[in-house]
């Protein structure tokens, strides 16, 4: 199962939850993380640092390159396809390519039954890369900041996710919405809940990732948070997801 992790709002914990969830998976059976940003995160995030003999997502989607040589194992066990900044590079050169919407589909291929769950963070926009994300998911998982203007672009992301099933992939399915950085006793985490109830009556809404300052620590130690932190609070949610995500049935592509 390919899970795309997209919102186009930066900062909403994309990143961290490919983490978290990777970490989880990767339990269950080889999984692999693909770090469709630019800004590296992911990767950083994993304790990688792309070498300059290092193939990359930049390689993967704009060159012949297979895709097996890429991969990287990380510490937790989670292997990883790499980017750094190169990959906006190439997210210029592939804009003029005849179906460049199909590039990251493609690519992974050859690996889809080496790895029973794949993972893609996706950069913070509406771009190529996303859609490139969104073409070869099965399902796509949203996280949603509980903050101030939390709504926002919801409706411009759930619009391309709409056009994607329409045009490119019919199979495409939305996983659910995830709250993050909730703090239940404010009243601000409790609207965004509710709002996100009210507008999205047929999304599942999974159990909110409570706010704590744990997600960044591990994440500069480059490790899922299951490892870092051993708070059953903190990873409860994303168990929740993990759970579903090997409960669905193999993918149903071709
Ligand atoms: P971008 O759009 O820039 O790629 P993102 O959506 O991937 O961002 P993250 O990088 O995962 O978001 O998270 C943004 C920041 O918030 C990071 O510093 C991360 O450590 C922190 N963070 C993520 N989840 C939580 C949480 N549940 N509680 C507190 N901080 C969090
Ligand atoms: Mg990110």
């Amino acid at each position: 199962m390919i899970v795309a992790i997209a919102n186009q709002k930066g900062g909403v914990g994309k990143t961290t939850s490919v983490i978290s969830l990777g970490g989880l998976l990767v339990q269950q059976g080889a999984s692999l993380a693909v770090d469709l940003d630019p800004q590296g995160n992911l990767t950083t995030g994993l304790g990688v640092e792309v070498a300059d003999d290092q193939l990359s997502c930049y390689d993967i989607i704009t060159e012949q390159v297979d895709v097996c040589d890429a991969v990287v194992l990380t510490k937790s066990g989670l292997s990883l396809l790499p980017s750094d900044i190169t990959l906006a590079k190439g997210e210029t050169e592939i804009l003029t390519k005849v179906g460049n919407f199909y590039i990251l589909k493609e690519r992974l291929e050859p690996i889809i039954d080496q790895f029973p769950h794949i993972l893609i963070d996706c950069p913070p926009s509406l771009g190529i890369l996303t859609v490139n994300a969104l073409a070869a998911a099965d399902t796509v998982l949203i996280p949603v900041q509980c903050q101030f203007f939390a709504l926002k672009g919801l409706a411009a992301l759930l619009e391309t996710i709409q056009s994607v099933q329409r045009r490119l992939n019919p199979n495409l399915q939305i996983l659910g919405v995830l709250p993050t950085m909730a703090e239940m006793n404010t009243i601000m985490t409790q609207d965004v809940l509710a709002s996100l109830k009210k507008r999205l009556k047929d999304t599942v809404i999974f159990e909110p990732v409570p706010k704590s300052i744990k997600f960044s620590e591990s994440n500069l130690a480059g490790e899922p948070i299951h490892l870092y932190a051993k708070e059953a609070k903190l990873v409860q949610p994303y168990q929740a997801i993990a759970k579903v995500i090997t409960a669905s049935p193999h993918r149903s592509q071709e």
